[in-house]
């Protein structure tokens, strides 16, 4: 149930602040270790809010109020804040929310429509959806094709001999 609210595995919620829109108090199950050593010797240095936009909940945007903390590595030294699984650093809205708008938009959404709904502004939506196709784009070039794409068979009318076509990737272009 907390998944489905906050859009995100590690963590439970603390506190309902709001309904519509919903902000929520939120608790980060996990510890962080030093990114430096992987130690989990650390003494808190100083403790702040991050304010998080998540997936939206029956047409309303979800806001994730995080207690976070400044850390300093007992083992080698190294100041370093909380991370938190499925939002990225400095970035102020979860990984699952940019699907989520990308999707939209995809689905014929307008960006002014998708913005109200996730409570992001409207260029922050373009923002997403215009790095998801890239990030898509570069996956695609990433992938390999297989030489053998497929085996097609046909049959003239009145004829009893069958032609086999082999398809055969040969980079960009397909040949048979
Ligand atoms: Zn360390």
């Amino acid at each position: 149930m907390e998944r489905l609210l906050t859009g995100l595995a590690d963590f439970s919620i603390k506190k309902v602040i709001s309904v519509r829109p919903a902000q929520l108090e939120v608790v980060y199950q996990k510890e962080t270790q030093c990114p430096e050593c992987a130690s989990q010797k650390k003494g808190i240095k100083a403790s702040f809010w991050r304010k998080i936009k998540s997936i939206p909940q029956q047409g309303y945007s979800v806001t994730l109020q995080v207690h976070c903390h400044k850390y300093h590595c007992k083992q080698c030294g190294r100041y370093f804040n909380t991370r938190l699984n499925g939002v990225k650093k400095w970035i102020r809205s979860t990984k699952p929310l940019k699907h989520s708008v990308f999707n939209s938009c995809r689905r014929g959404y307008s960006n002014k429509d998708a913005a109200f709904e996730s409570g992001l502004s409207v260029a922050t939506v373009e923002r997403f959806y215009h790095q998801m196709i890239l990030q898509k784009i570069s996956h695609q070039q990433n992938q390999q094709c297989p030489k053998f794409i497929g085996i097609d068979e046909h049959c003239l009318k009145g004829r009893r001999n069958v032609k086999v076509s082999v398809w055969i990737c040969m980079g960009p272009t397909v040949k048979w």
